[in-house]
Parts: structure tokens; C-alpha cells; sequence
């Protein structure tokens, strides 16, 4: 069942112009849905709108079977987390975990404090590695334990869906991969349904049961960690999750390769066999396709403009060729600047997508 549903939906801030759009989305009872995208691609606003705290422009929201659309926030059985987290300052650890939970079993908590061996408190506050904090407040906690704090409050209380927006990225990045991995762990054991937001390729592909990737406004493609990588539809999720930067070149195929407007990309005949003259295409590679050889090989020559040394022993070679600046990886010791390469290009890692639409033409 799905506990989560998007129909349809747009909003727009503005006359005229769409924060998401026409956008269509499911989350499964118990899975974790992460969305992504880059900075302004509508991510905030998407959950703000689940939450109830945004009115829609058009479309249909969803909670379990129930048409939520034009419910208040109060009454929806959400649970939102935002980047800096919102505890109450006047409420202990304790009762911060266990105020969403008693507020919506309709118990008076503030006449009644919390149980202190309420068992569920007491083994969600265990897995949280929070347990020796319940009697604090939380001015005497870090940025890290308020979120876990946070996360606990949410967890406790078992909405329909947990709502959270960059939720780690205001800490150090070892805490962050700490905190995503015991969210994980928890959503895991307690089948906790997640609408987790991030711009962050890494945590994405680390955290999704799936991935919805966001682009403007749209929903580009949703797909498993490994066909948003493996896959990748658009040219926009191609290089949001690429490892590397890739190198994009764009130009019109004629029979003996590539004319970009810098100069002519050497295709192989069984490239050039595949699209037809005239054909405008935009190929895209990353800097491991791009493999230096000894100078008396074929190859596109290039003169070296910088080198720089990446973890594992090797180096990004950056040369200026005939079709433009060009990466290579090389873990053979690298030239120097101003020296005279030879480079050729691994086909079998290169992407072709139309140029116009940046559609994935075929994947190799
Ligand atoms: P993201 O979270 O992916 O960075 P947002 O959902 O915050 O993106 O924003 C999507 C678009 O909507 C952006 O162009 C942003 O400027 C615009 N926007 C967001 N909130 C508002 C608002 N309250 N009023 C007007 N425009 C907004
Ligand atoms: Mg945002």
C-alpha cells in the first residue's frame, strides 16, 4: 500500500512560474523515498506541501487512502524534521521524545510527565545512543544529539510518514554518516515510512530504498540507487551522479565523427554507423574514459594544462585538444604542464544523449 501519494501536483509561489510541477510520486508503506536535486529544484517545497504547510495550485495529495488535500497540518498524521532541529527549550530530553507521541494518543502529558521506564522511550533512546541524556535540556545538547532527539520524537510517534528536509547537513560529515546510518538502521527495524530530502548524491544513493530525482520543479526519474547510476535517463541524473564531473561535448555526427564547434571528435565507424548524418548528439564521459598513451599512438594531442593529485595515488590531467579541454585519470606519473599528450577515449564509458532534450539516447 502506498502511504504516501502525489497527483498531479504544482504550486507556484509566483504567477507564471511552477516551484514543482505536474508532479506524480508514491511512497510504499515502510520505504525510505529520497529526493533529490539540485538547490531550488523544488525539493523543500514538495515536503512543505505533504506537510500541509503550503496550499497546493493544482493536483491531489494522498495520505494512505485518504484525500488529504485540503486537510490542515495538525490533522495530517505527518512528522516533519527540518535542517536546524525544533525541540521545546523547556522540555527535557524526556518528554521532547514523547510529546508527539502522548499529544496524539490524546494524553494531557504536561499533567502527567513521561513514565521514566517507559520501555519504548527507553530502547528507542538505546539505538539513538541517547539514553544517558533523557534528563537533559536541550540547550545542554549538541547540534548532533538535538537531531537524534528530534529523530526519536519522530520515530516514537509513528506517523503515517516521517517528513525530512537536509536534515544532517548542518553537521561535520563523519557525525552525518554516523546519524544517516542509525536513521537507517531505525527505519529499517521499525518500518518507518521516510520522504527524505537531500541535494546530496552521496547520501541519496546511500540512504533510498528509491530515488526521485528533481529538476525544475519535475520529477526527471525515479529509480533504485543502482539504475539512477547504471541508467540514468536524463543527462542531468547522468552527471548529478556521476563519481566524477563529466565532460559533456555537443556537435552535429558526420561520417568521420563528431564536428563539435572546436574541432572533430574521431568516432568509431560503429558510432557513426549508429546515428544518422546531420544527427545533432551530445556525448558525455567522465575522466576515467580518458586514457593517456605514448606519444607515437593515434589519440587526441593536447598540450597539459594543470595536474592535480587525487586520493589513491592518482592524477586528473587536464589538456586543452583539438575539441576543447579535456580530463584524464592516470595512475602512471603524470606529465607536467606545457608537455604534449596523447589521449584516446574509452567508448564503452561514454553516454549519448540528444542534444536538444538531454534524453539518454542508449546507455553502453
Ligand atoms: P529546494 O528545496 O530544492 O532548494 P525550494 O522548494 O525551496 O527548492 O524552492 C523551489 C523554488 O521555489 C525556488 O525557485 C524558490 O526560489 C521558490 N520558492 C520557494 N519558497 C518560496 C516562497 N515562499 N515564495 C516564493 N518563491 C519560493
Ligand atoms: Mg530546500
Amino acid at each position: 500500500m502506498n502511504a504516501v501519494g502525489l497527483q498531479g501536483v504544482s504550486k507556484s509561489y509566483t504567477e507564471g512560474q511552477n516551484a514543482v510541477a505536474d508532479l506524480n510520486l508514491t511512497v510504499a508503506a515502510g520505504e525510505l523515498l529520497v529526493l533529490v536535486g539540485p538547490s531550488g529544484s523544488g525539493k523543500t517545497t514538495t515536503l512543505r506541501l505533504v506537510a500541509g504547510l503550503e496550499r497546493l495550485t493544482r493536483g491531489r495529495i494522498f495520505l494512505g487512502p485518504q484525500d488529504v488535500t485540503e486537510w490542515p497540518p495538525w490533522q495530517r498524521d505527518v512528522a516533519m524534521i527540518f535542517q536546524r532541529p525544533a525541540l521545546y527549550p523547556h522540555l527535557r530530553v524526556r518528554a521532547n521524545l514523547t510529546v508527539g507521541r502522548d499529544l496524539r494518543q490524546g494524553r494531557r502529558w504536561w499533567h502527567r510527565p513521561p513514565h521514566r521506564t517507559d520501555p519504548a522511550v527507553r530502547d528507542l533512546a538505546r539505538q539513538l545512543g541517547i539514553d544517558s541524556l533523557l534528563e537533559r535540556w536541550p540547550a545542554e545538547l549538541s547540534g548532533g544529539e538535538q537531531q537524534r532527539v528530534a529523530l526519536g520524537r519522530a520515530l516514537l510517534r509513528q506517523p503515517a510518514v516521517i517528513l525530512l528536509d537536509e536534515p544532517f547537513s548542518a553537521l561535520e560529515p563523519d557525525l552525518r554518516i554516523e546519524l544517516r546510518r542509525d536513521l537507517h538502521l531505525l527505519q529499517r527495524r521499525q518500518g518507518a515510512t521516510i520522504l527524505y530530502v537531500t541535494h546530496d548524491a552521496a547520501e541519496a544513493l546511500a540512504l533510498g530504498d528509491r530515488i526521485a530525482f528533481l529538476h525544475r520543479g519535475r520529477v526527471l526519474q525515479v529509480g533504485t540507487p543502482d539504475e539512477m547510476q547504471q541508467e540514468p535517463r536524463w543527462r542531468q541524473v547522468a552527471s548529478f551522479f556521476s563519481p566524477w564531473p563529466l565532460r559533456f561535448l555537443s556537435g552535429e555526427c558526420g561520417e568521420r565523427g563528431l564536428q563539435t564547434t572546436t574541432g572533430l571528435l574521431p568516432l568509431r565507424p560503429s558510432e557513426t554507423a549508429r546515428w544518422p548524418p546531420g544527427r545533432t548528439l551530445e556525448l558525455a564521459f567522465p575522466p576515467s574514459a580518458v586514457q593517456l598513451v605514448s606519444t607515437d599512438v593515434g589519440g587526441l594531442e593536447g598540450s597539459v594544462q594543470f595536474v592535480e593529485a587525487c586520493p589513491g595515488m592518482r592524477w586528473l590531467v587536464t589538456f586543452q585538444s583539438g575539441v576543447g579541454v579535456l580530463t584524464a585519470l592516470t595512475d602512471q606519473a603524470p606529465p607536467h604542464p606545457g608537455e604534449t599528450v596523447r589521449a584516446v577515449i574509452h567508448w564503452d564509458q561514454v553516454r549519448w544523449f540528444d542534444a536538444t532534450t538531454g534524453q539518454t539516447l542508449s546507455t553502453c
